[in-house]
């Protein structure tokens, strides 16, 4: 493999090869990418949201950062005249005192508009929250599939499925080369789907197609299932509402993040950062150690941590930062580049 020496690096080829090569289901879709981000009790690794194209501009309007259900809740039923807030919403089944709170944060980020008419607040919208997603498609990445990666995966998919919070399952896994691909002797659901991942190349091959899940029923929650296969699992019911909230807060937050975050929690203000470009992507590397670091190594506690000297900032600091906060500049701004109407706000 080029380089791809962990599951991070994997992971980052992976999101890389879905922004170049995905293929969306509705033929003229774009696709958002983002990492690591799910539910509180599911966290997948690379999520694909497939994107009306238009619609995706038109969220543009409402800024690069993500909102949350609270506040999604103000938005979507924020009315085009201005009316009291309480009967311009929905019911939320929390006190209104929340509500409200919500309305001031979304007010704040110039989402809706707000004054007071006597001690009512009166809310207005200022552009109509667009139904900006089509589909979700969560990929788990293991690059070594090998057994026992394979057991530990299978019950998270079959969880998946379960929910059907996305419409697809994949996993991804690097390609061996060999005449039959282990992940194919594994035992993985038949509703996810298989993808093998040249990380030299920067292609992936489908080997398995997924079966496409309901999200607009309800899901099965699956909260414990014995290994012993003779005692009774615990499941319990996610309702549609619920699923409908998570999906659209999911989509948020991959809109906000992509999958180029990680240099905010890495440290390419150390001298030896930089970034490497592969046929497959651009990866993070350290100088000092030879390699592409992964999250966990590169953090201030790492030994060979070595601010940037104070003279490489010289020209433009403190505004424009050295070769670090470039890079972090550089990032931001392609993650922009894929978010359509962003650029020119
Ligand atoms: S020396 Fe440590 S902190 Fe600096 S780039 Fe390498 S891994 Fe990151």
């Amino acid at each position: 493999m080029d380089g791809i020496d962990s599951e991070f690096t994997f992971e980052l080829a992976v999101c890389q090869w879905a922004e170049r090569a995905w293929t969306p289901q509705r033929a003229g879709d774009a696709v958002v990418v983002a990492r690591q981000l799910g539910t509180k009790r599911r966290r997948w690794d690379t999520i694909v949201v497939e994107c009306d194209p238009d619609g995706l501009r038109r969220r543009a309007s409402f800024g690069p950062d993500a909102f949350d259900t609270d506040l999604l809740h103000v938005l979507r039923s924020a009315p085009a005249e201005w009316t009291y807030y309480r009967d311009a919403l929905p019911e939320p089944g929390y006190p209104w005192r929340y509500v409200r709170e919500a309305i001031h944060a979304a007010a704040d980020r110039a989402a809706v508009e707000t004054r007071k008419r006597g001690n009512r607040i009166e809310i207005r919208r200022r552009a109509l929250y667009p139904d900006w997603f089509n589909r979700i498609v969560a990929i788990e990445n293991k690059p070594d599939l090998d057994a026992s990666a394979a057991r530990d995966l299978v019950p998270q998919l079959q969880r998946d499925v379960a929910l059907g919070l996305a419409d697809e399952v994949w996993v991804a896994t690097a390609a061996t080369g060999e005449a039959v691909e282990p992940v194919l002797l594994t035992d993985m659901p038949a509703e996810a789907g298989v993808l093998t991942v040249d990380t030299d190349a920067g292609t992936a091959e489908q080997l398995w197609q997924p079966r496409t899940l309901s999200t607009d029923d309800p899901g099965t929650r699956i909260l414990e299932r014995p290994a012993d296969g003779a005692s009774a699992a615990r499941f319990e019911y996610a309702d549609t509402d619920w699923k409908r909230e998570k999906r659209l807060a999911v989509a948020e937050r991959a809109y906000e993040r992509g999958w180029r975050a990680y240099a905010s929690t890495m440290r390419p203000d150390c001298r030896h950062f930089g970034l490497d470009r592969a046929d497959s992507g651009v990866f993070p590397y350290c100088d000092a150690k030879g390699c592409r670091p992964t999250q966990t190594e590169c953090r201030g506690s790492c030994p060979s941590f070595e601010p940037e000297p104070p003279a490489w900032r010289s020209k433009g600091w403190p505004i424009e930062g050295g070769p670090g906060a470039a890079i972090k500049r550089l990032l931001a701004d392609r993650r922009r580049r894929h978010r359509p109407g962003l650029a020119e706000r």
